[in-house]
């Protein structure tokens, strides 16, 4: 068997969790955690962490960090959280979701002063997430008040 080329080294991404190197999975391998393709796959099998790779990246970078199963639920809420402001600014300003989406977490990520300032919700910890939901639910509701009054 010839050798082909030599694989290029790929961003080989660390568990946050046990700092052990990920591997990537792709659907239908032994350990990929989905019943349905979401793509190719970071994963800690250890830690029931994972994480996506960019869609169009050649080179599996990852998204973010890995998330393990706590961490997935915190994305999932403040990902919900944010859909009425989300919508909003779809409506207003006649960006596409994916746009509104990033603008929102890279102004929550301002609001509470996370450094790297990201625009997107896989590089926020768990402390983070939960951070980012109680301040767009105060500022929902503080809005939604001031609504009322007919200031808006
Ligand atoms: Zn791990």
């Amino acid at each position: 068997m010839r050798l082909g080329r030599p694989i290029k080294a790929l961003p080989q991404p660390l568990c946050d969790y046990c700092s052990a190197h990920a591997t990537l999975v792709k659907y239908g391998e032994a350990s990929y955690p989905y019943r349905e393709d979401h793509g190719a796959l970071w994963v800690c099998t250890a830690c029931q962490a994972w994480i996506g790779i960019h869609s169009r990246s050649t080179r599996n970078v990852p998204l973010g960090r890995l998330a393990d199963g706590a961490l997935r639920d915190a994305k999932s809420r403040l990902h919900d959280t944010l859909e009425p402001l989300v919508a909003g600014k779809v409506r207003r300003d006649r960006v596409n979701p994916f746009e509104a989406r990033a603008k929102a977490i890279r102004w929550v990520a301002g609001e509470l002063g996370f450094e790297p300032v990201s625009a997107s919700i896989h590089n926020l910890s768990l402390d983070q997430c939960e951070q980012a939901i109680r301040h767009v639910e105060a500022f929902i509701a503080r809005r939604g008040a001031a609504s009322s009054e007919g200031n808006v």
